[in-house]
């Protein structure tokens, strides 16, 4: 099959569009979408300190390379990667070895913060719980980051959402009746304004995880491409295969349930008695006394 718009041949097929894109016009169309969703959400404005969350998967190692390219020239704007280790044999100790040499070949600073130092490794929680291990791992890995961007005087952080991520956490936060999560999404920022919350931003939210495929591959970053040990009990497993089987059947449906929530943004407002402390003994903000990153070290001990 020809490119739909040169007469190269195409090398992925997007049916929502009905459209064939060759290495070149997927590159294009790719880095315009995420520049576009920079600038029409206020991602990043100047003299900025970005870090860019890297897992060493293809997500977040796209992420990182996608900003560079759009903003590596920019003096005022400093990109650096950051990577959590949880502790999970086999699986990340490989998959930081991507994230370390892409920051290399990019020239950009690395740092790694692990579980083991501020929380609990996720091997020594599993063998003695039966407990859901991507609740402890989703909360730890949050606080951790929160840290870490404190610790380096970061002004927003970068997290490599793709569409696919985005629509299977706002399904699973609608299934679980999580209310203040489902408001809390969004491709910017919060809506909790305080300075101690560091500013998420999703510049990939609306990028299908295929494209991002297509493109880390044509542009040869090596991506770390195991599945954690722990993934098999996770509730995203069976929403992505329902999600998935759905655009299959209806083409775009990713892309309407997305649109569907962007339009109900302004709508979605923080409980009226929700009230942010801070955490009795790190400080954090919570809006219990003990963050959720505590409780659960005390219920660890
Ligand atoms: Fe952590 Fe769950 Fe992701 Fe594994 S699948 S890295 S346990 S959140
Ligand atoms: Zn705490």
């Amino acid at each position: 099959m020809k490119c739909s718009f040169c007469k190269n041949d195409a090398i992925i097929y997007l049916s929502y569009s009905k459209n064939f894109l060759c290495d070149k016009h997927l590159v294009r169309s790719l880095e315009k979408r995420v520049g576009n969703n920079i600038r029409k959400y206020g991602m990043i404005t100047s003299k900025r300190k970005i870090g860019v969350g890297i897992s060493g998967g293809k997500d977040s190692l796209t992420l990182l390379y996608v900003l560079k390219e759009l903003l590596g020239d920019n003096r005022k704007i400093e990109i650096v990667g950051i990577t959590i280790d949880e502790g999970i044999k086999g699986y990340r100790d490989k998959s930081i070895v991507n994230a370390r040499e892409l920051c290399k070949t990019l020239g950009i600073k690395h740092y790694i913060y692990t579980f083991k130092e501020y929380a609990k490794e996720m091997d020594e929680i599993m063998k003695n719980s039966r407990s859901d291990p991507c609740s402890y791992c989703g909360v730890f890995r949050r606080w951790i980051l929160n840290k870490a961007c404190k610790d380096l005087s970061i002004d927003v952080l970068a997290i490599g959402h793709n569409l696919d991520d985005t629509v299977q956490t706002l399904q699973m936060n609608i299934m679980r009746n999580e209310p203040l999560r489902i408001a809390r999404f969004r491709p910017s920022g919060g809506i909790l304004d305080d300075d101690d919350f560091i500013t998420r931003i999703r510049p990939l939210f609306n990028i299908p995880e295929r494209e991002i495929v297509a493109y880390a591959l044509y542009k040869e970053i090596e991506f770390h491409n195991g599945e954690c040990p722990y993934a098999g009990q996770a509730l995203r497993n069976p929403v992505r295969n329902f999600i998935n089987e759905m655009e299959n059947n209806y083409p775009g449906i990713k892309f309407r349930m997305l649109n569907s929530y962007l339009s109900m943004l302004e709508t979605i407002k923080i409980p009226e008695n929700m009230k942010i402390n801070k955490c009795k003994k790190c400080k954090e903000n919570t809006s219990n006394e003990l963050c959720k990153r505590c409780s659960f070290l005390e219920e660890l001990d």
